[in-house]
């Protein structure tokens, strides 16, 4: 008798897998952490990373949100578990960045996490910390901890070989993950975001201090001083933000920030969309900058298309894409493009 050709693999191994999907690099490991971070009500982020001469070694996020339970610490790293949806129901209405519940078994599975917790608010004396590697939970105790949530992962693909090998410089994956800090900040201006790195730090948001405030911060006054603010309301859409005059225009299209009900996305047909909004007044070769947020009812977008959810389904994409060409024509319409415009409070 032959071994059985068709098996059904382990869960261990069956985590792995998925993880390869969801854990791409430490940017996608700090992406899943700040998410979780905000999706718990959190005003407060900090995401301290360290690295050696080899590369990232460590990622640690702290945050001020729910916390959870010694029984939920648990749970929180158990494959498919999830508080942000009961049944399919719900995915028709997401209103949280997390809905998988495999962020957490993912990244537990390729490298050692240690979360520590303790609930906001429920009159908990003591928080809870749980260690597990590899997919196994190797402690769990009770600590010492303040209210909120904090998250070390170390020893990243140490398991894996070859996703370790595909892992790029230093500073590109430093950049990389930069990049996931700032598409959140851009999107929720309700959390104070700070980034530190090797001690020293890299970047910090003031809490509920506006968009441009925002973006000044992160990419500088003088871009923000001449954006030109969008703002339009249909029925089932709103659209607000601010796209650059035509004159601070780029040489490639990759300034534009979209984000949809507070997920940054990426999309190329919105893009394409705020750039007919400029008409001719971009040459063939130019780009804009951009930073919209699109408010849509949520059973319009369906962000369940990929585990990373950069790319999301929208139901009345025509309708959608015409609202934003001629939220942006409106916006450059009503402005004086060549006059500096005076500072936003
Ligand atoms: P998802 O975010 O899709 O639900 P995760 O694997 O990322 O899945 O997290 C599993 C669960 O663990 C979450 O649903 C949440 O209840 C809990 N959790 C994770 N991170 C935090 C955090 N920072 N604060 C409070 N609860 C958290
Ligand atoms: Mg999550």
């Amino acid at each position: 008798m032959t071994e059985a050709k068709i098996r059904v693999l382990d869960p261990d191994t069956v985590n792995q897998i998925a993880a390869g999907e969801v854990v791409e690099r430490p940017a996608s490991v700090a992406k899943e952490l700040l998410e979780n971070a905000v999706d718990a009500g959190a005003t407060s982020i900090l995401l301290d990373v360290t690295s050696d001469m080899a590369g990232i070694t460590k990622i640690r996020v702290t945050d001020d949100g729910e916390g959870m339970t010694p029984e939920e610490a648990v749970l929180a790293f158990h494959p498919h578990a999830t508080s942000k949806i009961r049944d399919i129901a719900d995915l028709t209405d997401i209103r949280t960045l997390g809905f998988r519940g495999e962020a957490l078994a993912s990244i537990a599975a390729v490298a050692e996490v240690t979360l520590i917790t303790r609930p906001r608010g429920a009159g908990a004396l003591a928080g809870t910390r749980v260690v597990v590697r590899g997919g196994e939970i190797v402690e769990k105790s009770e600590v010492g901890a303040p209210e909120g949530t904090t998250i070390v992962v170390e020893h990243l693909f140490y398991n894996t070989p070859a996703r370790r090998k595909f892992l790029k410089s230093k500073n590109t994956e430093l950049a990389h993950l930069y990049g996931v800090v700032e598409n959140l900040s851009l999107a929720h201006g309700e959390v104070a975001f700070r980034v530190v790195h090797n001690g020293k730090e890299r970047m910090a948001t003031q809490r509920a201090a506006g968009l441009l405030a925002i973006i000044a911060g992160l990419y500088g006054a003088d871009l923000a001083r001449t954006l030109v603010p969008v703002e339009a309301r249909l029925p089932f859409l709103r659209i607000s933000g601010y796209v650059s005059r035509p004159l601070e225009s780029r040489g490639n299209p990759s300034q534009v920030f979209l984000s949809i009900n507070g997920r940054s996305i990426s999309s190329r047909p919105i893009a394409a969309a705020i750039r007919e909004g400029y008409g001719t007044l971009l040459p063939k070769d130019r780009y804009p900058v951009a930073f919209l947020d699109l408010s849509l009812e949520t059973d319009l977008v369906d962000v369940n298309v990929h585990p990373t959810k950069r790319e999301v389904r929208l139901s009345r994409e025509r309708e959608i894409l015409a609202a934003v060409t001629a939220a942006v024509e409106e916006a450059l319409a009503g402005h004086d493009l060549v006059g500096e415009r005076p500072a936003e409070p």
